[in-house]
């Protein structure tokens, strides 16, 4: 399900064609660039292009590499789940808002329809010309919005869906993530732990030679003390 949502918002940015990179970056990091047209059958310029226009709206990241041998940069791209769901999210949004202003234009206003021309205009316009058609001076009829109307209801019913489905997505990836950057602070204050302790072992171990320093130097006398 993931994928599909994935390859929608990707579509929205690049068009269709770009939606195949889906497949070679989910789930993977630090792709190659040349790996990724290679699979495309793309050429290099062209594959760029697209990663370039999504990194542009945050869907991918990059990290470069110098290649020693030829001296160029080599991009390695992965695939930013968690900012693509939110821009998919925001576009779903925008699409219900679009909607729900047609349905209630749709529901509060009359619309006027030239059967002859096909043309569908709205009351003010209708009253303008009188009634009349402007194409063809035929009266219009009143359209009938209600088959448009369940339309608009049906669209906005499964987009409501969709934009669930995309918080539930995002909310797990989220969740993934937040557990990551736990598990990297859980090491990281291990390691400190580990480091703090060493440092102090060493201390200790330098204070112990200290003394056996001190006490080597005084054994002697002591000892000689006793000869006495
Ligand atoms: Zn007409």
């Amino acid at each position: 399900m993931q994928t599909k949502l994935l390859k929608e918002v990707v579509g929205e940015i690049v068009g269709k064609q770009g939606t195949e990179i889906v497949n070679l970056l989910a789930g993977k990091k630090n792709v190659n660039e040349f790996l990724i047209a290679k699979k495309l059958k793309l050429t290099i310029n062209q594959t760029r292009n697209i990663l370039y226009k999504l990194s542009a709206n945050n869907l991918v990241s990059f990290i470069r590499k110098k290649d020693k041998r030829k001296g160029w940069y080599i991009y390695f791209w992965t695939l930013n789940i968690e900012k693509s769901l939110e821009l998919l999210e925001k576009i779903i949004k925008k699409e219900i808002e679009n909607l729900q202003s047609q349905l209630k234009s749709r529901q509060n206003k009359r619309f006027y329809i030239c059967k002859t021309c096909n043309i569908e205009v709205s009351e003010e316009t209708a009253l303008l010309s009188e009634f009349a058609c402007k194409e063809c001076g035929q009266v219009y009829d009143l359209a009938e919005s209600e088959k448009i109307i369940k339309e608009l209801e049906i669209k906005i019913k499964k987009l409501m869906k969709k934009l669930e489905l995309i918080k539930k997505e995002s909310a797990i990836i989220k969740q993934k993530e937040q557990k990551k950057r736990e598990r990297k602070a859980a090491r990281e204050k291990k390691k400190k732990q580990k480091r703090k302790k060493a440092a102090a072992k060493r201390k200790k171990q330098k204070k112990k030679a200290k003394k056996k320093k001190k006490k080597a130097v005084k054994k002697p006398k002591k000892k000689k003390a006793r000869k006495r």
